[in-house]
């Protein structure tokens, strides 16, 4: 008989669950679509569906009363950003593209892309991501872009970039001949999570829908394809692996196990690291913006709220603890606070060049 994984483990998989509720399709649950006439088992389902929905709903909008949406609070919020340098940051998957079973095909939209794309255009513009730098510049293809994957652990970006920052950092010419700065402190560990990458490969086969995902310097193993049933298994096999490799650490996401570098290193730390190479540390002058999805942008929203400027968007469609002060419900809320940034910023340099001193109106 399969034993129970370890207490950690345990506590690690209710964590991943309770990051990843179940989502209630309102279009399935349309009264005029069903007949209630008779207490059918369907119409007793139906009804159960509808009252947990209508509570998810409620307790949803309770929360947002904490954490408002980025999108409804726009105006407020760029009357703090007046006259400073917004510094964007953003996460990949749930923030710029949607969350899909195959990792392999979270593409961001081509709408997202060109809207990404302006925002570099005026402001420093970093993807912290988990998953390998490579990885994530293959679905972004933006050259004027900061990349920090692996959680930060591997951070590259244009040494002068089009819009006026220059990076401090190690300079090194990237594949097509650019110059970009270099930032890589877990770089001693990358022959070890080689190796831990294979053996889990290798040992999480006999798992239906497990998949290990090699991310430079974070090995990440994925559950959305699990049945549910089989998720203690999968993490006994990564329990079991882990126990080797002391210099190693296990952290969760949603519906994922990953296996990082024991450093201090995160993706506040990036933050951190990025504003400082661009030389934006320590300065009141300063406004970074981060938006991201998951417990691993936790670190991020905790940096921004210690300095005391900026602010920390979550974005989820379900309530959650957070260090964020904004939310947005999903990537498409996502596109049009992008938006609605780039405008402001249009406004604000038409108000410089024509003498305006009124604040811009989006
Ligand atoms: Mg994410």
């Amino acid at each position: 008989m399969h034993k129970q994984p370890g207490g950690h483990l345990l506590t690690w998989l209710d964590a991943m669950k309770a990051q990843s509720p179940p989502h209630f399709n309102s279009s399935t649950l349309h009264a005029s679509d069903h007949d209630h006439t008779l207490e059918s088992p369907q119409s007793c389902t139906y009804d159960m569906q509808l009252r947990e929905s209508a509570a998810a709903t409620a307790a949803y909008t309770a929360w947002k009363k904490q954490c408002p949406s980025a999108v409804r609070m726009f105006k407020k919020l760029m009357v703090e950003a007046k006259a400073k340098q917004v510094v964007v940051f953003l996460d990949y998957d749930g923030t710029l593209s949607p969350i899909v079973d195959d990792p392999d095909q979270a593409h961001m939209s081509d709408d997202m892309r060109a809207i990404v794309k302006e925002v570099a255009t005026y402001f420093p513009t970093a993807i912290i991501s988990g998953r390998a730098r490579p990885k994530v510049y293959e679905f972004v293809q933006l050259a004027e872009l900061y990349y920090a994957g692996s959680h930060g652990m591997d951070i590259m970006g244009p040494a002068d970039a089009t819009n006026g920052f220059k990076a401090k950092g190690t300079r090194v010419k990237d594949k097509m001949g650019n110059d970009v700065v270099l930032f890589q402190p877990a770089s001693e560990y990358l022959p070890l999570m080689d190796e831990v990458c294979k053996i889990l490969s290798e040992s999480s086969k006999g798992v239906r829908g497990a998949r290990v995902e090699h991310n430079r310097f974070c090995v990440t193993i994925h559950f959305r394809r699990v049945k549910e049933e089989s998720w203690g298994a999968l993490a006994e096999k990564v329990e079991n692996v882990l126990k080797d490799y002391p210099t190693l650490n296990l952290t969760h996401g949603r519906k994922v196990l990953e296996i990082r570098p024991a450093i201090a290193w995160d993706k506040g730390k990036a933050v951190d690291f990025l504003l400082s190479s661009l030389g934006l540390a320590d300065s009141s002058e300063v406004f970074p913006v981060y938006i991201g999805d998951d417990r691993t942008d936790e670190d991020a929203f905790k940096v921004l709220k210690d300095l005391k400027h900026g602010c920390g968007i979550l974005v989820t469609s379900v309530p959650k603890e957070t260090k964020a002060s904004f939310s947005l419900r999903d990537p498409h809320e996502v596109m049009e606070f992008l938006l609605y940034l780039v405008r402001w910023k249009k406004q604000e340099l038409d108000g410089v060049k024509n003498g305006s001193k009124t604040s811009p109106c989006i």
